[in-house]
């Protein structure tokens, strides 16, 4: 087992790092002014796009790119460190062309596109010109089972009509979000798994409407997560992925690399809550101590520590585990980093909060966003009950293939 980065990741670990110094850090200020004057996509990020491409930071994110497709070849292993120094900084994933939701649709893409659609879809997002959504959840059912999504997808003529309501739908409010891949009914009659298909949207199609970008614990976000309406829209029958039916199977392949990308943001987030937690402690003094001093906030910084160092290594054994033996085998291993990692994100950032005191409810840090991120992940992607309801079953299942062996080996 080596736990040391590769001088290859070790080169491009500095690089990111320069970048973000450079570039991303600096134009925080600015990117928030920006936003709050109501820009969905400060101008200034396409600029920095242009920048990371030619320094050769782009599609890190993934392994399988092809020769003429633009980008580094990493595994996942290798995308980890990189995507946790990105995700310190809420929208610098972009800049790299490694934001989700588009990162689960190129792999979707890149695993399923016929050619006309990787032309028309796919190598437009390889190359950052535009962004593209995931649209699933819906407001009338408990989509967390997503055998109960609604919208129906009907063939008709040539191609098919699509009707539904989708909400909470990322990145829908981006000016350059030019697609969603809708989930949706094309069977009702067929077996549970078999009922549904993917199928790629254009947002200006007529009967696309958007209706409004939901703010989340108050918090806006510039490129939004909408409540979307597909009242009667005809989509060629080009449009649909892979084939009828196909709508859960692709839905493991996408998700399984998208949540893992999500936990490897969060560790990063989770290191920089610790290093503005130990900062704050080591000058501000109470009671004639530094904080630090104060056993209570010891124990904190050092249980933060310590759990994210656990969340690192499970995220990185996921990461292994999807490159040697593929997303599936490791489903077990992303429903448990899902599971743990948002978790620790909201308990670390919640000690480094009450560390700050009343400013680490304030806008003055990065602390309040970071615990709302962490909070949206234990629902976004699956709640925590549901990946907790994946572990819990595969360790049922091999409880039951031991039985009776455990009691004769003690
Ligand atoms: C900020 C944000 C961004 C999002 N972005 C997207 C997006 O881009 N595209 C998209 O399609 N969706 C998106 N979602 C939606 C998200 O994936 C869903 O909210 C999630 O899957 C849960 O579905 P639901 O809200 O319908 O909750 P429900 O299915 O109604 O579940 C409610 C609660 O029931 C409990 N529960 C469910 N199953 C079990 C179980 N087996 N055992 C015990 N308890 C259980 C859980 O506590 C769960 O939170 C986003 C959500 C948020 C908050």
């Amino acid at each position: 087992m080596e736990f040391e980065y590769s001088p290859k990741v070790q080169t491009l670990r500095h690089q990111v790092q320069g970048f973000m110094d450079d570039h991303v850090v600096p134009a925080q200020a600015r990117w928030e002014r920006e936003v709050a004057g109501g820009a969905a996509h400060p101008a200034f990020m396409e600029d920095l796009k242009e920048l990371a491409r030619a320094e050769g930071l782009w599609n890190l994110f993934l392994p399988g790119l092809a020769d003429d497709e633009p980008g580094q070849r990493l595994s996942n292993l290798e995308y980890a460190p990189l995507a946790e120094i990105m995700g310190r900084v809420i929208w610098a994933s972009e800049l790299f062309n490694c934001s989700a939701p588009d990162t689960g649709n190129m792999e979707v893409l890149h695993l399923f596109a016929t050619p006309q659609q990787r032309e028309r879809w796919l190598v437009p997002l390889l190359e950052g010109r535009i962004r593209s959504c995931f649209a699933m959840t819906e407001p009338d059912v408990a989509s967390s089972d997503a055998t109960n999504i609604q919208t129906v997808i009907r063939r008709s003529g040539d191609g098919y009509v699509v009707n539904g309501r989708k909400w909470f739908i990322s990145g829908a409010a981006h000016p350059n979000c030019r697609f969603a891949i809708v989930l949706g009914v094309t069977d009702a009659e067929a077996e549970r798994h078999r009922r549904h298909s993917m199928i790629i949207v254009p947002l200006d199609a007529p009967g696309v409407g958007i209706v409004r970008n939901i703010p989340v614990m108050h918090h806006h976000s510039p490129e939004g997560h909408c409540e979307i309406v597909f009242r009667d829209v005809h989509v060629p029958a080009a449009n649909l992925i892979h084939e009828e039916g196909a709508g859960f199977a692709i839905a493991q392949a996408r998700l399984g690399p998208g949540r893992i990308h999500h936990c490897m943001r969060s560790i990063g987030q989770c290191e920089l809550a610790l290093e503005l937690m130990c900062e704050r402690a080591a000058e501000r003094r109470t009671f004639g101590k530094y904080l630090h001093q104060h056993a209570n906030v010891a124990e904190w910084i050092a249980r933060s520590r310590i759990e994210i160092d656990q969340a690192r290594l499970l995220v990185l054994k996921a990461a292994w585990l999807i490159d040697r033996h593929g997303a599936a085998a490791a489903a077990r291993e992303v429903a448990m980093i899902k599971a743990l990692v948002p978790r620790v994100q909201t308990d670390v950032c919640d000690r480094a909060m009450q560390v700050f005191g009343a400013m680490g409810l304030s806008a003055d840090t990065p602390l309040a966003g970071l615990w709302t991120w962490g909070r949206v992940l234990r629902i976004a992607d699956g709640p925590d009950e549901v990946h907790l309801r994946t572990v819990a079953r595969q360790e049922m299942a091999a409880s039951a293939e031991r039985r009776g062996v455990t009691m004769r080996r003690s």
